[in-house]
């Protein structure tokens, strides 16, 4: 079923949809589990349309193309047209926030990033980015001290904090915006905490936001 934009209560958003731009390294300790190197500037991808699946869905991943690893992430959605926005006017372009999976085939990714190549064949695959509904800005006291978590069959694997980027949801929305126009209906992912790992079948997820939602889903491949 195709994907729509909704609420965290299952109704419509009324925005298209449209692209997903992605940070590579927005905390430290994710960076250190990789054995990254420390960036100058917010890493870019982008994931297209296509890669948008409805969370609480059951995640429909591709088999045979090595480890599918989760990586849990606060997903923004746009609601205004951004082109080297200042700060202030990334962060007023927010309409809602929920949670994302940037899923990412990890072995082909690692091939890619030892020959120097780009990483779509690993990040932009369809159904790589799962989207829970979404919670309006307004309702969110503040964006810079949110928590979130993703538990895997009962167990903790993931937790972040937002104040703990490297660089801020306003200064990764301005630095975004002079790369790449952001459209009403775009998604934003703002970057992995540490803990990230591989999928397998059968396993039941939990995401959580603060004490503002929670999602679950369950992985299948196919
Ligand atoms: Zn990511």
């Amino acid at each position: 079923m195709k994907y729509k934009h909704r609420w965290i209560s299952g109704d419509r958003i009324d925005l298209p949809e449209g692209k997903v731009v992605c940070v590579g390294r927005n905390y430290a300790a994710h960076i250190n589990e990789l054995n990254n190197p420390l960036p100058d500037d917010p890493v870019l991808f982008i994931k297209p349309g296509t890669a948008l699946s409805n969370i609480e869905r059951i995640l429909s991943l591709p088999k045979r193309r090595g480890e599918i690893h989760y990586e849990l992430e606060i997903a923004l959605l746009m609601e205004s047209t951004l082109t080297d926005a200042s700060e202030s006017d990334a962060l007023d372009g927010i309409k809602a926030v929920g949670l994302a999976l940037d899923l990412t085939l990890r072995d082909i990714q690692s091939k890619q990033k030892t020959k120097g190549l780009p990483w779509e064949v690993a990040k932009a695959f369809d159904g790589s980015c799962p989207v829970s509904g979404f919670v309006a800005k307004e309702h969110i006291n503040d964006l810079s001290t949110l928590e979130f978590s993703l538990e895997i069959n009962g167990g903790l694997r993931q937790q972040g904090m937002v104040a703990n980027m490297l660089t801020s949801i306003p200064g990764l929305l301005s630095y975004m915006s002079r790369h790449f126009t952001l459209l009403p209906g775009d998604i934003v992912l703002t970057g992995t905490p540490a803990g990230v790992g591989p999928l397998v079948e059968g396993d039941q997820l939990v995401l959580s936001i603060s004490d503002i939602f929670s999602v679950q889903t369950r992985c299948h491949y196919k």
